[in-house]
């Protein structure tokens, strides 16, 4: 899809959101969670066992697991351990398995979620979950760069104190690369972290908009290209 824009405008119909890999033995459960995520923008995948989890785990950028930990084959902490805290984890426990819970923690797992629970409860904390272990976040309100100068608060950039107007994504992006100055960052990290999908062929969409701010800032240096990688910003 050349410049990404049907990407953006229907991200949920196609699917493109944060991979959430679903393991859950149960029929009704795992059929609730799947469609809440999905109506949320994720894009889920649901698995019964703990070997299917395990078999899944490495063939899809995973953003996050929800594990039951009563699982019919593997044990669900078992599962967590195996995992090793390659992929944040949200753990399902039945309301009175407090032991199971702190072992989950300790294991690994970044939060749980206690049966019964709304389906609303649990896509509420797969974001709070996504939002901490995404990428770090130091909330600088004012990021420089040479000249230009980024204000979150106010959304605007100045270069050498002139007003420089910028697309909502052109300002993400460039802020984004001005928290990590001199900081190769790949092109999927920009897709999953500036855009919020995870769509490997959409590397178009990045190109023109790094044109674009380049364009604007009036100075193509300050965000170079990493070959083969993706771009960062320098300071001149
Ligand atoms: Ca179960």
């Amino acid at each position: 899809v050349a410049g990404g824009r049907s990407v953006r405008a229907y991200p949920r119909a196609m699917g493109t959101g944060p991979k959430i890999l679903v393991v859950e033995d149960e029929r009704s459960i795992g059929t609730l969670v799947s469609t809440y995520l999905r109506r949320a923008g994720y894009d889920p995948l649901w698995v019964r066992t703990g070997e299917a989890a395990l078999a899944e785990l490495p063939r899809h950028p995973l953003s996050l697991v929800i594990l039951d930990l009563g699982l019919p084959d593997i044990d669900g902490l078992e599962v967590c351990r195996r995992i090793g805290g390659r992929v944040p984890v949200i753990m399902l426990t039945a309301r009175d398995e407090e032991t199971d819970r702190i072992v989950g923690l300790e294991v690994g797992a970044d939060d749980y979620c206690a049966k019964p629970f709304s389906p609303r409860e649990l896509v509420a904390r797969v974001r709070a979950v996504l939002r901490r272990t995404g990428p770090a976040a130091p909330v600088a309100d004012v990021l420089t760069l040479g000249p230009v100068r980024l204000c979150r608060g106010t959304r605007e950039v100045t270069v050498g104190g002139a007003a420089v107007e910028l697309a909502p994504k052109e300002f993400e992006l460039l802020g984004y690369l001005m928290e990590r100055p001199g900081m190769a960052v790949s092109r999927a990290t920009l897709l999953s972290d500036v855009w919020g999908f995870l769509a490997p062929g959409e590397t178009r969409t990045i190109e023109v908009h790094v044109g674009q701010v380049r364009r604007k800032l009036g100075d193509p240096s300050l965000i170079r290209t990493v070959r083969g990688v993706g771009y960062k910003a320098v300071a001149p």
